[in-house]
């Protein structure tokens, strides 16, 4: 799996948490979603109670935790993280629900992922601030009302349009994260060189802002792989000499594919002739989950025109012929 795309590990989530802006002054780019969350947080802390429930989606890195732990900071309220995957079960959700304080956030990542009933038992709790706790079982089952605290929910989705409508209607605002600007990012490399402490030259930040598919924890993760070429091999100061050597001993290209996007690219041209081919047998096709390439490789591959998504499936343009180094078939041959 390349250095890009890879799943991050406890050792990972620290340095990232290291580098994470705590208040919204300091959260780079996404100017449209800023300016409208700093209007409900003002707007809540004016009236003195809990803003509504908020929806974050885009796609990974870009920033949807951060702005969960930014919106309890500005609240000055506890925050409490969870994600759908961790929610299996009713009874999980309503022991976290029923254990909330008063104007908590509570963080739910990936919450296109939650279980029917908890996905149904939480939009109650949005809606009235009441979940209905069963218990016993069979005939003998009977359900209680609790009444809990006004709280706010904060849900991160990869895929808005996974969300049942139900669920969605209950988010009183929703932000759509878009990939950074290669300004913003070299904004975000500078800044995180900086509490890394070590010095950067514009164009090494440059450099890297180019090639970290327009996510900033792809260009944190790059500039941590660059600033350990130049201690170890370099001047010690991040240069673009460091900057190149380190991103082609980690295989990322010059467009910031790396070893995994340009293997999907590969398959895609190699295997299927440039397809119609859907994307469960591309992701067997590289040994790779349908969700990793479907979340962290293909999104970024079509919005650089690499892949191209019709109805029958996957297909290859002239600019995926041309970056994986092949002639096009031409129409008709074969
Ligand atoms: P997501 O939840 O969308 O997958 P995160 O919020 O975990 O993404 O962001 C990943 C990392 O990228 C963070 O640890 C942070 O260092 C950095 N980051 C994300 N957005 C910004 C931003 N707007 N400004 C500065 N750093 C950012």
């Amino acid at each position: 799996r390349g250095v890009t795309s890879a799943e991050s590990s406890a050792l990972e989530r620290a340095a990232e948490a290291a580098l994470r802006p705590r208040r919204l002054a300091e959260f780079v780019g996404q100017q449209v979603v800023r300016e409208q969350l700093s209007l409900v947080l003002d707007a809540a802390a004016a009236r003195g109670r809990a803003p509504e429930h908020m929806l974050l989606s885009g796609p990974p890195g870009l920033g949807k935790t951060t702005l969960a732990m930014i919106i309890a900071a500005e609240l000055n309220a506890p925050l409490r993280i969870t994600s759908g995957p961790a929610v299996q079960h009713a009874g999980d959700l309503a022991a976290i629900l029923s254990s909330l304080e008063e104007g908590e956030v509570l963080f739910i990542d990936e919450i296109h992922r939650l279980a029917r009933p908890a996905e149904e038992m939480l939009y109650m709790a949005m809606e009235d601030f009441r979940v209905d706790v069963v218990v016993g079982k069979g005939v003998g089952a009977t359900s209680i009302p609790l009444e809990l605290p006004p709280f706010t929910a904060v849900g991160a989705t990869t895929r808005a349009g996974l969300l049942p409508s139900p669920l969605r209607d209950r988010f009183g605002f929703t932000g759509h994260l878009d990939y950074y600007r290669p300004a913003e990012l070299e904004t975000v490399i500078t800044r995180s060189a900086a509490r890394l402490e070590v010095e950067i030259d514009a164009e090494a930040a440059a450099e890297i802002a180019g090639r970290c598919r327009g996510t900033p924890r792809i260009a944190n993760r790059l500039l941590r792989r660059v600033r350990d070429w130049s201690q170890v091999r370099g001047s010690g100061r991040i240069d673009l000499e460091a900057a190149h050597a380190a991103l082609a001993v980690y295989e990322v290209d010059e467009r910031g594919l790396d070893r995994l996007d340009r293997a999907v690219l590969r398959a895609l041209c190699e295997r299927f002739a440039g397809g119609p081919v859907g994307l469960g047998t591309l992701a067997v096709a590289v040994g790779e989950e349908t969700e990793t390439v479907e979340t962290m490789v293909e999104p970024f591959l079509v919005r650089e025109g690499l892949i191209s998504r019709t109805p029958r499936g996957r297909i290859a343009t002239p600019a995926t012929w041309a970056h994986v180094g092949l002639a096009a078939p031409s129409p008709g041959a074969g």
